[in-house]
């Protein structure tokens, strides 16, 4: 191009982006519900009305649409979602559904008949196609800046990294598949180059989420892609190993216990990632699991989680279980709160259990009555507090590494090693309120309750 061509394009554009920049710029609020995945989800919505020109409204009245993220897990899962919708509604009257909940279209129009659009989850096109029906973009690729790495509806200093959506598992008490169908993994190469803008716009934690995490690559036989001129294989254990090499924190969600999660245990002693794993083991009971579907074999776990505390002595473990399944007998329960015993998890999560809408566990015999599942997970949370608790205990005169999330009144609330986002306890340093969200720091452990530390910097 000419110089005097450049210099017409260049008017012509900024002619273009004055006329646009006189029309009011669209905003959109979000209400997101629901698990991290779902999280993921919205954001990557947001990022591409972001890049249309949308503008992300903190607030009802701001916005000329609201988007509900919805769950569909649970029961209680499904009233939270159709309240937020019906709140939306109420304040700001423009709604569009969009989420694991809207599989189920006709629930949701039959209580909020005004809603403009329902789609299911990962429908992102449609999801801003309805956006674009009520309040069209006012693109100018020339002011509608996205950052590189996204946006997220995180603090700025973690962000969760999707790996992989969809399960092949058929866990009788979960609708997920039939929700977000069989397993389907991203390439390895663009996960890390993900990883790697996040890293560095500044994110200091990478939470590894999916449905199913240690079966990353299954779906494509584990192909590898092109990283950095080098091939990477779609696999836990390989992509875990570049994760590593960002400096950032790696955490791992939702990993199930098959044989080579033990690969993992050398890269946690290497400090390349994160001493911390989150293993939903549900239950306990060889009949109960076999009830849940779950291939788990209790006493083998028993060895294992003792050979990994071997080879990494300060590893966490975090899970969730299931109290009241159909056919959980005194006997099962029993045998749950002795393995408990026996494992001695760090964190620990536990439902009673729903019979979610769908579900084949929903048609097994032997309901467990809504008073004995109660007087179940008084007992288990009991147990497993007393544990926890002990297990802080052991913590106190330690120095540990934190992550401030964030500063109040009662000094930095920081996150170490062992405690994931919203779900574990925190790090309460009464000293350290002139460090930043995102700063790193040695912590000495001087107190700890049931479920958080507190301490000084050390
Ligand atoms: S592993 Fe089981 S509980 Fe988890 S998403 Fe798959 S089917 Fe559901």
């Amino acid at each position: 191009m000419t110089k005097a061509q450049t210099q017409a394009v260049a008017k012509a554009r900024s002619a273009v982006a004055a006329k646009e920049a006189k029309k009011p710029v669209p905003r959109v609020g979000i209400v997101s519900l629901g698990c991290p995945k779902a999280l993921v989800d919205s954001e990557r919505i947001l990022t591409k009305l972001r890049a249309e020109g949308y503008e992300i409204s903190g607030s009802y009245e701001g916005a000329d649409v609201v988007l509900v993220n919805t769950c569909g897990f649970l029961d209680s899962a499904k009233k939270e979602s159709l309240d937020a919708i019906g709140e939306a509604l109420r304040e700001n009257g423009k709604v569009i559904v969009t989420g694991c909940m809207g599989v189920e279209e006709s629930r949701i129009r039959e209580i909020h008949p005004g809603v403009l659009s329902v789609t299911g989850p990962q429908q992102y096109e449609a999801v801003v196609d309805a956006v674009h029906q009520v309040v069209p973009p006012r693109h100018d690729p020339f002011v509608d800046l996205v950052p590189p790495q996204g946006i997220k509806l995180t603090p700025r200093h973690y962000a969760y990294l999707k790996i992989s959506e969809g399960c092949n598992h058929r866990c009788s008490f979960c609708i997920i598949p039939s929700m977000r169908g069989d397993l389907v993994s991203r390439p390895a190469a663009e996960i890390l180059y993900e990883a790697e803008r996040l890293v560095v716009a500044g994110v200091k934690e990478l939470l590894v989420i999916s449905q199913d995490t240690s079966a990353y690559g299954v779906d494509i036989r584990y192909a590898e892609s092109l990283f950095a001129r080098k091939k990477i294989k779609a696999r836990m254990t390989e992509l875990c190993a570049e994760l590593g090499n960002f400096g950032a924190w790696v955490r791992l969600h939702y990993v199930y216990p098959y044989p080579h999660v033990d690969e993992l245990m050398p890269l946690m002693a290497e400090k390349k990632i994160l001493p911390y794993l989150d293993i939903p083991f549900q239950h306990a009971s060889p009949s109960v699991l076999k009830a849940m579907k779950r291939p788990a074999n209790d006493q083998k776990v028993l060895d294992r989680i003792q050979r990994w505390r071997k080879e990494v002595p300060e590893l966490t473990l975090r899970s969730t279980f299931i109290v009241g399944f159909p056919g959980e007998t005194e006997q099962d329960f029993d045998y749950l709160l002795q393995w408990l015993e026996e494992a001695q998890l760090d964190r620990v999560g536990c439902f009673k259990y729903e019979p979610v809408e769908g579900a084949s566990a929903n048609a097994l015999p032997g309901a467990v009555p809504e008073e004995l599942k109660e007087e179940r997970w008084h007992r288990f949370m009991q147990a497993q507090q007393a544990i926890s608790a002990k297990r802080l205990q052991a913590k106190v005169g330690r120095t540990i590494e934190v992550l401030v999330d964030e500063i109040t009144a009662k000094g930095a609330i920081c996150r170490s090693h062992a405690d994931a986002p919203e779900i574990d306890g925190t790090v309460i340093v009464a000293n350290a309120r002139t460090l930043k969200p995102g700063a790193l720091a040695k912590v000495k452990v001087e107190k700890a309750d049931a479920y958080d530390l507190y301490g000084k910097l050390a």
